[in-house]
């Protein structure tokens, strides 16, 4: 019997008939293609009314075939299969195809647009026909969490599901979790201390009975997919039992070597070769740097292993490859800063006195290596000005385009910190203002008040090349001041350069384990920007805080929160639904050759010893295509994707080279690469 096949062509308000004659799409449609009964357009095709007008002609004209020509199947695929089902169609039995993203947005020619569109309305068609009922299966969430970084935004998305009273394993790569807010001395805009607000978070995480915590510990392999995820974790070896250490800190006060801590400290303070990596610290255990151990240089010392009462040092331990099962996973990795030395007319590295922001929040830090002092890099002499350089790598094509979001105010807040503690005259060196937050704008007059000075300019350079007897033995910063209209050298004792937050430099390769991508310029890709900040393209995974791009502790907060309350979602429910559209091995025609093990990057593929055939574990399939056409024995066919349903979309997509009149076939082609 013949399919009954219903068109629908959506304007998308002017998105899409801006540029596609729609209605002639749906007239085209409806006069040509064989088994379309029905075919209309709309302004909007998502909306209640056009959805109910599908329902209908479902019912009315006995639809059993349903074509949508909208906008993005990653948007709108759900609704509409959602409209099929409620009509009593199998949801599966509904295309759409993309005249959006695919053809009215990267097109400028209405006429070989609207062409280009009847094409893909003819390919999609020519597929629906062929596609079969399919249903959809369910399996158990399992109620564990992974979260991947112990940094604000991951401490609050473990604490949200820990205190609902679900599981919650957390992996952090350094040794104590609380990311780079543990480095800061104050926090803007309120000037809170950074330590009080963020330790009672860390030890609530680190004694919490649902909390299992892995510091000192990466994720090396992650497989299964929404519900069942099985990841490997490698707990590199501290050579500290954690059951016997009491963190008293003896080994560390005993330790006699000494080395510079480019870490926590950014290079400015010092730390043992067994250290913590600050007093908070949680765990409280000391991990050893065998890097600087003596006793991993030459075999000597042991000093801590001696003096531990509890006998804990152990440097026979290796590292540790646990395997965990977890439901969802919660990327919250962070950033990292730009390399300021990547900016040789700014001087770090080769200028003593220009400072990079992390190290200046160190140097105003009470903790840290000067006390909470500001002084030069002498660790003595305090600075009689100050200059504070934004936008060092961001807001720059030879680096980073984007804007860093928060510099302006942790300029702000450093200007504050060196007019509320030392007696220097201290200098902003922006392009714009960005202070665009609750209170932000209100905390750039308060510094206005204070004295601060402010130039508009991008700095050309920093030098200590002196022209003037009150530039000696200062650094000058030569900047355009676009307010003023002139060129102006600035002497100053101290600067700091506000760098680019930057994408962790494993972000790719951690992504790729997931199964997320990055943008352009790095940054963890959510599955929406504006309707789906938290969520990935990989069911199951979600992202928080300033990996998925920078920002503010309030927002990397939010989005911890927003990401445990989707996980608790799915944890509440019980079973997640897996699509249908996978792919299936057949038994008979299988070799055995297990080609397809090793490409599935979802690890989907089991190899059956006993029968020596493959088998796709259709949980953990995406459908992604890949063993389908690798297969040298043909034996895989991908639900939705069988070869003559890809045939039929070429036959439809070539339709008026088929079908029309043979002087329409060279602009078809034509306009099917528009
Ligand atoms: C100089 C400066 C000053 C700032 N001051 C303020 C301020 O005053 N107020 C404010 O609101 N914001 C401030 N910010 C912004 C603030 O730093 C961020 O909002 C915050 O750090 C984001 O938290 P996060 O948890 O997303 O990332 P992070 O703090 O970067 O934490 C990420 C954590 O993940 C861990 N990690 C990374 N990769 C892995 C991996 N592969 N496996 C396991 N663990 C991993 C890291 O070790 C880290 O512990 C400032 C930023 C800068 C640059
Ligand atoms: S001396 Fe022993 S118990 Fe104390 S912190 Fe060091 S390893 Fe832990
Ligand atoms: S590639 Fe084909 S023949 Fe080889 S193991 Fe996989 S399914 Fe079987």
């Amino acid at each position: 019997m013949a399919e009954r096949v219903g068109v629908y062509v959506c304007h998308c308000g002017s998105n899409i008939a801006g540029m596609v004659d729609v209605e002639e799409v749906a007239r085209w449609a409806g006069a040509n293609l064989k088994d379309v009964v029905v075919a209309r357009d709309y302004k909007f095709m998502c909306s209640s009314l056009g959805q109910a007008m599908i329902e209908e002609d479902i019912k009315k004209e006995g639809l059993t075939r349903v074509v949508v020509a909208a906008c993005s199947p990653h948007l709108h695929e759900k609704t509409f299969r959602r409209a099929c089902e409620n009509a009593g169609l199998n949801p599966y039995l509904c295309q759409m195809t993309n005249i959006r993203e695919h053809v009215s947005w990267v097109s400028r020619d209405r006429a070989k647009a609207t062409e280009k569109a009847k094409a893909l309305v003819a390919a999609a068609v020519e597929r629906v026909k062929r596609q079969q009922p399919l249903e959809p299966f369910f399996v158990k969430v399992n109620p564990a969490t992974l979260v991947i970084g112990g940094g604000i935004a991951g401490l609050q998305a473990t604490l949200e599901l820990a205190d609902a009273g679900y599981p919650v394993y957390l992996v952090e790569r350094s040794p104590s979790i609380g990311g780079h807010m543990a480095q800061f001395d104050k926090t803007f805009p309120t000037l809170d201390c950074s330590a009080c607000i963020l330790t009672p978070k860390m030890s609530e995480v680190g004694q919490h009975p649902n909390v299992t915590l892995l510091t000192y510990s990466e994720v090396e392999e992650v497989s299964g997919s929404v519900g069942h995820f099985r990841v490997k974790v490698r707990k590199k070896a501290r050579y500290v039992d954690e059951e016997k250490c009491t963190g008293c800190g003896i080994c560390v006060e005993k330790c006699p070597r000494k080395v510079v801590d480019e870490d926590f400290e950014a290079g400015l303070g010092y730390r043992k070769a067994i250290y913590t990596p600050f007093p908070q610290a949680v765990p409280r255990i000391p991990v050893i740097d065998v890097n600087s151990c003596i006793y991993f240089e030459r075999q000597k010392c042991r000093a801590c292993e001696k003096l531990c009462p509890t006998g804990a040092i152990k440097f026979d331990q290796q590292d540790e490859l646990l395997e965990l099962e977890v439901g969802n996973i919660i990327v919250a990795t962070g950033w990292k800063m730009f390399d300021c030395r990547r900016i040789p007319q700014y001087g770090y590295g080769r200028l003593a006195n220009v400072f990079t922001a992390l190290e200046f929040e160190r140097i105003c830090n009470a903790a840290g290596p000067t006390g909470g002092k500001i002084v030069l890099r002498d660790g003595k002499t305090e600075p009689q000005s100050v200059a504070i350089i934004h936008c060092v790598g961001s807001r720059d094509s030879n680096h980073n385009e984007y804007c860093s979001g928060i510099c302006c105010m942790a300029a702000l807040k450093f200007g504050h910190l060196v007019l509320e503690k030392t007696k220097a005259e201290v200098y902003s060196f922006y392009i714009d203002m960005r202070t665009n937050q609750k209170g932000y704008e209100e905390f750039y007059h308060r510094l206005l008040e204070e004295g601060m000075h402010f130039v508009r300019g991008k700095v050309a350079e920093v030098t200590d090349a002196a022209r003037r007897p009150e530039e000696a033995g200062k650094l000058i910063i030569q900047v355009e001041d676009t307010l003023m209209g002139k060129q102006r050298r600035i002497p100053v004792d101290m600067v700091i350069l506000m760098g680019a937050l930057e994408p962790q430099a494993d972000a790719k390769e951690l992504g790729l384990k997931l199964g997320i991508s990055c943008s352009m310029a790095g940054w963890y890709t959510e599955r929406h920007p504006k309707l789906d900040p938290v969520a990935t393209m990989t069911d199951g995974v979600f992202v928080a805080g300033a990996c998925q791009g920078p920002k503010d502790i309030p927002a990397s907060v939010a989005q911890g929160a927003a990401a445990a309350a989707r996980v608790m979602a799915m944890i509440t429910k019980g079973n997640v639904m897996i699509e249908p559209v996978v792919a299936s091995i057949n038994e008979e025609k299988c070799s055995g050759c297990r080609i397809c093990n090793n490409l599935c990057p979802y690890n989907a593929i089991e190899f059956d010893e006993e029968k020596q055939v493959s088998r796709v574990i259709t949980a953990m399939c995406k459908g992604c295509g890949t063993c389908v056409a690798a297969c040298p024995a043909g034996a895989i066919t991908g639900a939705h994707f069988s070869n003559e349903q890809v045939f039929a979309e070429i036959e439809g997509i070539l339709w008026d080279a088929i079908h029309g009149n043979g002087g329409q076939a060279k602009q078809q082609a034509e306009a099917v690469s528009v």
